[in-house]
């Protein structure tokens, strides 16, 4: 491995012993940019990679908030501005108990390439809180998301720093937070936040985009691979936003999504998730309920196995892990290729632990598509949720749609092409890492040191 490189990634190793996540996806992405680094000796003059690890800027700040039984809780928020050189800091927040500094670092590293590779102008944040939504009820949701924006929104706006959601927050949290951000601020700026709703100034297709987005990365694997989308069935994980849309988008293109899960187990339906009826109930289960997904068994009279995830089943043709970072290990991953499956397509951030991730790649026959690029489509969307609301218009479900088609085809061909360009063949995870990179080292340089 080229010597700068390894220094840095070693003094990262030793300066951030205690942020599993970040050191990880550190790790990865770098792992990848070698022949870039050997090209480039202009890089270390200039220290990229080391200004590239630091967030340009992070901060915690408290939360306090009533709950309905009038005791107060305290809570942690951060907001990390990793990157800004090429657009307004961009990227979701996680409301999780599991939330801490390495995980909100990992995820504003990621995004930071992610955005780039949407080719669109924005650049790398993430935020959050400890807060546990779930069991919480409608008004104690309200109150927090109230107290988060308190503290949050002097340091944000629509071309400053723009965030949206992850997990944990959804429509009705960006609703309540925008609803606070446009009280304090006393003005119209709906461009602040994206996900919105659509009454507001949301974008269609919004809740859909990452869904969608990944299954069109999908068909251009699958082009590439001269074989079709028709008749394919897909294992995936969770049951939010996210897999939803993927459900919904192989079913309008004629495959099916057989097996889905949540943190109780997972289900397997072999008719698929393809019908109206079953991809509303898994709306409604979602809003209802997301901690269990056995009641769509029940409704449906399918298989549910508890406590499994559905890794290493023998009759599905690709899996789209959508739920949350490293669900799928080692093991995992030694089944997935024991089945057989020929397509692995990361959908959440950081699915796949690196072990895990490396020996899929190194599989003769099984295809990786990295998280950072085929989940793109969900911030993509944001970026044009954010020029509608700049422009005072709103885009047709259609013009986003294909614009969204266009998006994913140009993420998976210009990730293809660097990979080539670098004699790696066609490795989608190191051409996302490359052409990520290039765009924003390009525009950190030419804005000069800082
Ligand atoms: N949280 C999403 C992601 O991981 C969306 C971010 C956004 O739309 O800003 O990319």
């Amino acid at each position: 491995m080229n010597e700068y490189l390894k220094r840095v990634i070693d003094d990262v190793k030793a300066k951030h012993g205690h942020e599993a996540e970040f050191i990880q996806t550190v790790e990865e992405v770098f792992t990848s940019l070698d022949p870039v680094i050997e090209k480039h000796p202009e890089y270390e003059k200039v220290d990229l990679l080391n200004r590239m690890v630091e967030p340009e800027r992070m901060f915690t700040f408290r939360v306090t908030w009533m709950d309905d039984n009038g005791y107060w809780h305290t809570n942690r928020g951060w907001r990390c501005q990793f990157n800004g050189a090429i657009g307004p800091y961009k990227g979701g927040l996680r409301f999780q108990s599991n939330v801490r500094t390495s995980i909100i670092k990992f995820l504003g590293f990621e995004q930071t390439f992610k955005n780039s590779l949407t080719g669109l102008p924005i650049g790398g944040a993430k935020g959050g809180s400890d807060f546990d939504p779930a069991g919480k009820s409608d008004a104690e949701i309200m109150r927090f998301c109230q107290a988060f924006m308190t503290a949050l929104y002097r340091y944000i706006g629509p071309d400053i720093d723009v965030p949206a959601g992850d997990m944990g927050v959804g429509g009705r949290e960006i609703g309540y937070l925008y609803g606070q951000y446009r009280r304090l601020k006393g003005k119209w700026e709906n461009g602040v936040l994206t996900g919105k709703g659509l009454s507001y100034g949301g974008s269609l297709i919004r809740p859909e985009a990452t869904g969608y987005g990944a299954i069109y990365y999908l068909c251009e694997v699958l082009k590439h691979e001269n074989d079709t989308i028709e008749g394919k069935t897909i294992a995936t994980s969770g049951y939010g936003n996210v897999a939803w849309g993927i459900m919904k988008k192989a079913a309008q293109l004629g495959a099916k999504v057989t097996y889905f899960s949540g943190p109780d187990g997972y289900v397997h339906d072999p008719d698929g998730v393809v019908t109206e009826e079953k991809l509303n109930y898994i709306l409604e289960m979602r809003a209802t309920d997301p901690m269990h997904c056995k009641p769509y068994a029940d409704k449906f009279g399918c298989e549910f196995v508890p406590n499994a995830k559905p890794w290493g089943v023998k009759d599905v043709d690709i899996c789209m892990p959508a739920a949350m970072q490293n669900d799928v290990n080692m093991d995992s991953a030694k089944k997935i290729v024991d089945a057989g499956v020929k397509y692995y397509l990361e959908v959440a951030n950081m699915p796949t632990t690196n072990e895990a991730l490396n020996f899929l790649r190194e599989q003769e026959g099984v295809i990786v598509g990295p998280s950072k690029a085929v989940n793109a489509g969900g911030v993509g969307v944001s970026a044009l949720e954010m020029s509608q609301n700049s422009e005072r218009l709103v885009w047709t479900e259609e013009e986003v749609d294909n614009y969204l088609g266009k998006m994913m085809k140009n993420i998976h061909d210009s990730s293809a092409k660097a990979a080539e360009e670098y004699g790696l063949g066609y490795d989608l995870v190191a051409g996302a890492n490359i052409a990520g990179f290039l765009k924003v080292a390009e525009a950190m340089l030419e804005q000069g040191c800082f």
